[in-house]
């Protein structure tokens, strides 16, 4: 019911004017169209991601189709410590004072072997980034949510989250603790009332991502990132301002 609501949800083109919004993996893939597509709805976003390049590629298209100045922050999220973090929490408190939307997106899809033989360091790998990379950046940044009247965390889910799958290994795991993540995070902050926490399931999308996990499959049967970003928008905006808890797909 929720997810129909988002997916028929068309954004106003000032929907997001005036929300800061952090979006972690913003340089490729799905993360590049929501942060092209928060941008175009008035946001000003915040590009996180291990690629200057892309990044840079991304500031551009976003301030030559007029969108509000973006802000660049280079971070390899698999292998940042405590300071990198606490810098950036610091860098969103003394620019704007806020953040009002935290979009959960980075992740890696690691291997696709049966438990009895994953590698357990990829395990680590795709465990610490999947999940242990947005608790971290959660509860750093919760200072600066706590300062905005209305802010959207969205963390990212999949289908092997809510159901698991063969081979899929600490993907599909780490996915599912993304979904308690979101209500265990929901439930505490219901009673403050100013911070929803809500998880999306973008579907399959044509991406790098999903090139790895199905070669065989080709990449035009699958939807680009930017025709899914309703639910992204409805989410990360005003327009579901009381929705918490819930897991919302895109398709
Ligand atoms: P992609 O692999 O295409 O893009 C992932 C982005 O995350 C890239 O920009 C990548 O950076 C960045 N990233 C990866 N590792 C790090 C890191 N250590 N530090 C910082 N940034 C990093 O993935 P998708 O766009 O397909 O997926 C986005 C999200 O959606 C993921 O959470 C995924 O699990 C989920 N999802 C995707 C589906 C799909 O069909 N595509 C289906 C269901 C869920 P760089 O560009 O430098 O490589």
């Amino acid at each position: 019911m929720l997810s129909a609501t988002a997916k028929a949800h068309r954004a106003e083109p000032d929907e997001l004017k005036n929300r800061v919004i952090l979006i972690t993996g913003a340089g490729d893939g799905i993360g590049r169209a929501a942060a092209l597509a928060c941008a175009s709805h008035g946001a000003t976003v915040v590009l996180l991601g291990r690629t200057q390049s892309k990044l840079e590629v991304l500031y551009d298209e976003i301030t030559a189709a007029g969108g509000p100045e973006p802000a660049i922050c280079v971070l390899d999220l698999a292998r940042s410590d405590g300071p990198g973090y606490f810098k950036l929490a610091e860098q969103i408190a003394d620019t704007w004072g806020r953040l009002d939307g935290l979009l959960h997106n980075a992740g890696m899809l690691g291997q696709r072997a049966p438990i009895e033989h994953y590698d357990i360091g990829i395990w680590h790998q795709v465990m610490h980034l999947n999940l242990n990379v947005p608790f971290i950046l959660t509860q750093v940044l919760m200072p600066v949510l706590r300062k905005s009247l209305d802010a959207s965390v969205l963390f990212t889910s999949s289908g092997v989250g809510r159901q698991g799958r063969a081979y899929w290994g600490a993907y599909a795991a780490s996915k599912f603790g993304v979904e308690g993540l979101t209500q265990t995070l929901a439930d505490e902050l219901q009673t403050e009332g100013t911070i929803r926490v809500n998880c999306l399931n973008p579907g399959s999308a044509r991406t790098h991502m999903r090139a790895a996990a199905y070669p065989g499959e080709d990449p035009a049967s699958r939807p680009e990132p930017a025709t899914l970003m309703g639910p992204y928008l409805w989410l990360l905006g005003p327009a579901s301002k009381g929705t918490t808890g819930k897991s919302l797909d895109c398709q």
